[in-house]
């Protein structure tokens, strides 16, 4: 019986207590069914009709939201064996759904049909931008191609999705082969505890035997956490050079070299675009994006770069004189550098997580965030627990009520980790998109999920600093979902924000973590009542700037090769995609690169994930989220007036109008102008 399925409700809030793995196979079934039917409708919708082709695809969203949408959400956050197996049950038919109602050809004729209507000048920015978006997205995934060509793009396809996961495959696997093993105690003074407990128990796991912490034997492995904290303390250069060759050369020969895999990646993506007509990638991957043209990018790299050279090499000179004046000889090499950068870190701004958490308890934190909110944007966050149902005791509900005391969103917070069943990391998802039409009104409902420390006995939950800027960030894209205003729902929220312009709200609420009245005001001693002091907040502030031109360089040098690779670079040309790499990290490093770094064979943002042509986009989100923030200093952040109406300008364009116009028309009404790198620049300490 339908209606006893929680995942067949069409209205208000799903019903996150009663949804079993039982109910997946029933419900995904009967949508299914309808969302064919549905499907039909459109594709046989009038020519040039609006409404004809738009509701029923609406209508599929709908059921998808509170059908298959709180599967994917409950996976992640409650998950269990009977519901991963419900979900895979039923996964590849959902897959075949969402692949025929993309390659629909009729639905494609209609968009189309709609661009070309007389019509077509009538509709707002908002559906102008849904066309126009449907069709490319259509379009770049080969559904105007015909005969031979469509033949030989869906071959492409194929080759590089299975190219793609060849190569993360072989980075895994080069990974796992190397280790090093070591039972001198004099080879690992000076790691730290949780390093030796780490590699006491790889070693164990391993070799089927007993290692402890303190007398070994460790192994040190190629994984992020292993190799970052050998490179950073281990005192033995020797063996810092024997990890980071093996760290820097993985995937680059033998069983699992990557090299002929990228020869390939490269060549298809450009076969690919000379089929849909885009000169290269680099013009494909823009054409989704804020950034005009390779151009506009190449100016950003260029002002960034211009601003941290000179400070790149003072900060290499710095950990060079600390390595001298503590006996180091000679020259500094690839792999001392971390060693000592690390040594200069702690003599300058050591502070640790530990020291912090007692100043940052979640009740405080959320109420500072809330507070913050209220004076930026004028909502007001109300507690609204039991008024949903909620997948575990410890997930709170909000509303947020807007400055006229209408209720405008809500919102499911769950901060704490629960290794046993719930993901790790945190992030912002939609529960309900908001859309308003002749049906009534839905409005938006977010999940807000992290992994904070959960409460011990009678201390509440305490958070380490990152742990702060993390909630702030996530909330951050909650506000564009929750305070649009946009009524049609696939450009409502985040929907449709191109991709380096969706970490603006996110990373804009970041800068509040460094503002120290915003931060004084919840960082208090949860025992003793006392706030921060304020030696503490500068080694925050000071520790966010630490080495940031190197770190900056590292940035534009992954993201330049990036680009050229994607831009015009051929493949069978003399020049190898090492050459290329050698010639951008020699423009752009302090220190000359080292001829045998092949960090292009782990690449994968870009050889197996969605970041080709793309991978500047972390940048391009920072000097937006920057110079948006300088726009409140330059208001005066100790303004109230001002800091408010600059707040209100921020939700009226950025927030509430999300992706329902260009990123650059957007931006430019809430800045008055185009993002400058001015502002990131100088809050890196750069300018
Ligand atoms: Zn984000």
């Amino acid at each position: 019986m339908s209606s006893d399925n929680p995942l067949l409700q069409r209205s208000g809030l799903p019903a996150f207590d009663r949804i079993q793995a039982d109910h997946v196979a029933p419900a995904v079934k009967a949508i299914l069914a309808e969302s064919e039917q549905l499907l039909k409708q459109a594709e046989s919708a009038p020519l040039g009709d609006w409404d004809a082709l738009m509701n029923p695809l609406g209508q599929i969203d709908l059921l998808f939201e509170y059908g298959w949408s709180p599967v994917g959400h409950l996976l992640g956050v409650a998950n269990s064996d009977a519901l991963r197996a419900a979900h895979e049950a039923v996964l590849p038919a959902i897959v075949q759904f969402g692949l025929k109602s993309k390659q629909s050809k009729p639905i494609y004729d209609r968009f189309c049909a709609l661009r070309n209507s007389k019509g077509w000048e009538a509709l707002d920015n908002a559906r102008q931008r849904i066309v126009t978006q449907a069709i490319q997205s259509a379009e770049q995934a080969g559904i105007a191609l015909e005969g031979a060509a469509q033949t030989r793009f869906n071959e492409i396809s194929q080759k590089l999705s299975q190219l793609g996961s060849d190569f993360s495959n072989n980075v895994l696997d080069a990974t796992k082969a190397w280790h090093l093993d070591l039972s001198n105690k004099a080879d690992v003074q000076g790691l730290p505890d949780s390093f030796l407990k780490q590699a006491a128990a790889a070693w164990a796991e391993d070799n089927d035997g007993k290692a402890n912490p303190q007398d070994g034997p460790w192994r040190v492995k190629l994984d992020g956490p292993s190799i970052t904290a050998f490179l950073q303390h281990c005192r033995n250069s020797d063996l810092r050079k024997e990890a980071y060759m093996a760290y820097t050369t993985r995937a680059s020969s033998g069983t699992h070299d990557n090299t002929p895999l990228i020869k390939s990646i490269l060549k298809l993506r450009q076969e690919m675009c000379d089929l849909l007509g885009y000169e290269n990638f680099a013009a494909l991957s823009l054409s989704q994006k804020m950034a005009d043209d390779t151009a506009a990018v190449q100016r950003m790299f260029d002002e960034l770069l211009a601003a941290s050279l000179e400070g790149g090499k003072r900060e290499l000179r710095e950990v060079s004189e600390l390595a001298h004046a503590n006996g180091h000889k000679g020259e500094l090499a690839h792999w001392d550098v971390g060693f000592w950068a690390e040594r200069l870190r702690e003599k300058r701004y050591a502070y640790t997580e530990e020291e912090l958490r007692p100043y940052f308890s979640l009740e405080r934190v959320q109420a500072g965030l809330f507070a913050l909110c209220h004076r930026l944007f004028g909502i007001t966050v109300k507690r609204a627990d039991g008024k949903a149902p909620v997948w575990h005791k410890d997930v709170s509900f909000f509303e947020i009520y807007g400055e006229s005391g209408q209720h405008v969103a809500s919102f499911y917070l769950d901060p704490y980790s629960r290794p046993a069943n719930k993901r790790g990391g945190a992030w912002m998802n939609s529960c309900i998109t908001r859309e308003v039409n002749s049906a009534g009104k839905r409005l938006p409902v977010a999940h807000l999920v992290c992994n904070g420390t959960p409460p011990v006995g009678d201390s509440p939950s305490l958070m380490t600093f990152r742990e702060v800027e993390t909630l702030f960030h996530e909330f951050g894209h909650g506000l564009q979902h929750m305070l649009t205003t946009v009524d049609v729902r696939d450009v409502a929220g985040i929907g449709g924000v191109e991709w380096d312009a969706v970490e603006l709200p996110s990373q804009f609420m970041e800068n509040w973590c460094y503002h120290r009245p915003t931060l004084l005001g919840m960082a208090v001693h949860y025992q003793t009542g006392e706030v921060l002091p304020d030696e503490l907040f500068d080694k925050i502030c000071a520790a966010r700037t630490f080495r940031s031109a190197s770190v900056m360089l590292r940035q534009v040098q992954f993201s330049m090769i990036d680009m050229a690779l994607h831009s015009g670079f051929d493949p069978d040309g003399p020049k190898s995609v090492f050459d290329l790499q050698m010639e951008i990290e020699k423009k752009t490093s302090p220190m000359p690169p080292m001829p045998e770094n092949r960090f292009l064979c782990t690449f994968s943002h870009i050889f197996a994930g969605g970041y080709a042509a793309g991978y500047y986009s972390y940048k391009w989100a920072e000097v937006l989220s920057a110079d948006a923030f300088e726009a409140f200093e330059d208001a005066g952040l100790d303004d109230e007036l001002a800091v408010a109406e600059t707040g209100r300008r921020f939700r009226d364009t950025i927030l509430s109008e999300g992706g329902s116009r260009h990123p650059m028309d957007v931006y430019r009404d809430f800045r008055g102008r185009e993002p400058s790198t001015k502002a990131l620049l100088r809050h890196s300490g750069l300018a």
